[in-house]
């Protein structure tokens, strides 16, 4: 079939086989994908409105075991850089959210032996005694299977303990591409396999939590294996629906041990477009303007996304591999207007909550975003003492902390 009957039978909403779905990929011009995955924005979202969300993505620890090859974020355990931060230090943030019309954290951290499922639970039952209508949008599929490991608890009794402390939804992070080869490549294999992550998610959903979706594309990874994530998602999706929006962002290469050069950003629209046609399951597609830039994120609304994701107050990861882009919500909603639609603020699960904060009130301009600790503050809060420490430095540290209380 040629390009042109694909791109025919897309318009008339047929769902893409692989093989169509590759060549569209390889062979479609760049204004084709984009009239195409426009199309399909349009339809789903006929009312010309963009999405986005006031948020902050936390990252509570850095201390890592998993030590993925494209991250620059990490810390080993015992490294001096290495923190955890404190319930106080979580509050604080959690106020200045707030005060910028936020309601919900994007919690994540690293894999850090030395904090165990409890903390996870006083943590998320003091939030939510604290800030009953806050949300918590936090650990990511290898979190919650590093928790499931560290406690020897199944999948299923982690979620419904988290559950029960406040998790509100489960951030689709560490998906990375969902094929083994390149997992193994990444040393991401051991953290979460392709299977061990679909179903985390698989369980999330069948207990009733909505949960996002993500490609971390432009490593080692085939356009085929960028194809067989894809279509891993829509087959969960089709299963359970409990995804509620798909995020595809670059891989960031500065000061990673994997080095190499980032993908362009023609190739990241073409990407986003391939996504919005293959996953037609998925209501929504987020821009990834914190790895493309302000810019380029506008652009992914005429490729088939149709929210501009979150003005996010605080980024750790993606800054720490060199990208660091910031917009505010005057920012946000300047280009979404400009772009020809209506901003409209959601939350997590998409409901609509209302417009600009900052046209209903004073809100400071933010010009850069806030970062988990000042580079270097490593070391973790005093609080984490009262829990069980696995590394002998932390064990050490944490009984020093108590006898001199
Ligand atoms: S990506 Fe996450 S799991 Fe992998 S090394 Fe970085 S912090 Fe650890």
């Amino acid at each position: 079939m040629t390009v042109a009957e694909l791109a025919g039978r897309v318009a008339a909403g047929e769902r893409l086989t692989r093989d169509a779905a590759l060549k569209l990929y390889l062979e479609a011009p760049t204004a084709l994908l984009g009239r195409l995955a426009d199309g399909v924005r349009q339809r789903k979202h006929p009312d010309g409105l963009v999405t986005y969300i006031i948020d902050r993505n936390v990252n509570y620890t850095n201390v890592c075991v998993a030590r993925c090859k494209f991250c620059a974020f990490y810390r080993p355990v015992g490294s001096p850089e290495g923190y955890t931060l404190g319930f106080d230090e979580i509050f604080q943030k959690i106020d200045e959210t707030i005060r910028l019309g936020g309601g919900q954290l994007l919690l994540q951290g690293g894999h850090n032996p030395d904090v165990p499922l409890e903390w996870y639970e006083d943590l998320f039952k003091q939030v939510k005694t604290r800030y009953p209508t806050f949300r918590l949008h936090a650990l990511s599929p290898p979190e919650v299977i590093h928790i499931s490991r560290l406690s020897k608890l199944p999948v299923p009794e982690v979620i419904a303990r988290l559950v029960a402390a406040g998790l509100d939804s489960i951030p689709g992070g560490g998906a990375e591409i969902m094929v083994d080869r390149v997992r193994q490549i990444l040393n991401c294999y051991n953290k979460a396999t392709a299977d061990e992550w679909l179903d985390v998610m698989r369980q999330a959903h069948r207990a009733g939590l909505r949960t996002t979706a993500t490609m971390m594309y432009g490593t080692v990874e085939t356009v085929e294996e960028r194809l067989e994530h894809l279509l891993r998602l829509r087959a969960l999706q089709d299963e359970t629906g409990g995804f509620t929006a798909f995020i595809t962002w670059s891989y960031q290469p500065q000061h990673t041990e994997l080095g190499g050069i980032e993908a362009t950003g023609v190739e990241y629209l073409r990407t986003l477009a391939i996504a919005r046609l293959v996953l037609d399951n998925f209501d929504n597609l987020q821009a990834s303007w914190v790895t493309q830039g302000g810019k380029v994120g506008q652009l992914s609304l005429a490729f088939g996304a149709n929210d501009m994701g979150s003005v996010m107050i605080e980024e750790n990861v993606v800054r720490a591999a060199g990208a660091e882009y910031c917009m505010d919500e005057f920012e946000v909603v300047r280009n979404i207007e400009s772009a020809g639609f209506v901003p409209m603020r959601r939350n997590m699960h998409y409901d609509m909550l209302g417009g600009p904060v900052f046209r209903d009130r004073e809100v400071p301009r933010m010009l850069e975003l806030a970062v988990a600790r000042a580079d270097g503050s490593g070391g973790e809060a005093a609080d984490l003492a009262a829990y069980e420490a696995r590394s002998a430095g932390a064990k050490q540290t944490r009984g020093d902390v108590l006898r001199n209380q």
